[in-house]
């Protein structure tokens, strides 16, 4: 979206907070109170980013590694639902700023060049009219400057919700019917930057990996805009 056309939408429809949903004027994307209550995923396994105790890296087959900026729970759990069921699709400018002070931090010296992303189920997608992971990789390409490749992984639109499988092997196997990559796409040596929204089993983002990894990439790391504190859920 151009940077005028934003302006105008803003000055039209008011920001509401991330957090509590109060209007919070045309700027700002979160309250002061929401701001100092925001869960900042610090601390965590410097592979996985999970809670050392929950970490995942066992379980991590084909994924070099993964952040995020944000634990995901009371206000951020909220905050990414209206961004996704709500319509407010601004935020993606709020998160995408923060997915990319997390990868400055945490992925700067390892080398990737560009940006992926995690595609939504085409049904989805055309009841809520936009990509919100998409969107997220617009933003992060904005801030850091690796381009975006379009037309890489593909949803089939052949998996169930990931949230209704129980075990992480359920979720393995639903994870892989549900992606597939894109017919000739030639990834050889390249050094990823694989984007979701939410990091909870880490099956998808896993299962993607192995996807660009097929395809000849040489190194994938995740990043989201939040991430669980338990192993799965
Ligand atoms: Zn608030
Ligand atoms: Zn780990």
């Amino acid at each position: 979206m151009s940077g005028v056309w934003e302006t105008f939408l803003t000055w039209l429809f008011p920001h509401k907070c991330f957090g509590c949903g109060e209007l919070v004027g045309q700027e700002a994307f979160v309250c002061e109170e929401c701001a100092q209550q925001l869960p900042w995923a610090k601390g965590g396994c410097p592979r996985c980013g999970k809670p050392v105790r929950a970490c995942v890296c066992s379980q991590l087959e084909a994924l070099d590694g993964a952040g995020a900026p944000l634990w995901y729970e009371g206000i951020v759990r909220q905050g990414i639902h209206r961004y996704k069921y709500s319509g407010r699709q601004y935020y993606a400018t709020f998160l995408g700023a923060l997915m990319a002070d997390c990868f400055r931090e945490r992925m700067s010296g390892l080398g990737l060049e560009a940006i992926v992303y995690i595609p939504l189920h085409p049904r989805k997608q055309r009841q809520r009219g936009f990509c919100q992971t998409q969107r997220l990789a617009a933003k992060v390409s904005e801030a850091t400057g690796l381009p975006v490749l379009e037309e890489v992984l593909l949803h089939t639109g052949r998996g169930k919700a990931q949230m209704s499988q129980r075990t992480f092997e359920d979720r393995r196997k639903n994870a892989a019917r549900s992606f597939d990559i894109w017919e000739d796409v030639d990834l050889t040596g390249k050094r990823l930057l694989l984007i979701d929204d939410v990091f909870t089993s880490g099956r998808t983002l896993d299962t993607c990996a192995r996807l660009l990894k097929e395809q000849g990439a040489e190194r994938v790391w995740g990043l989201t805009a939040a991430i669980t504190r338990s192993s799965y859920g």
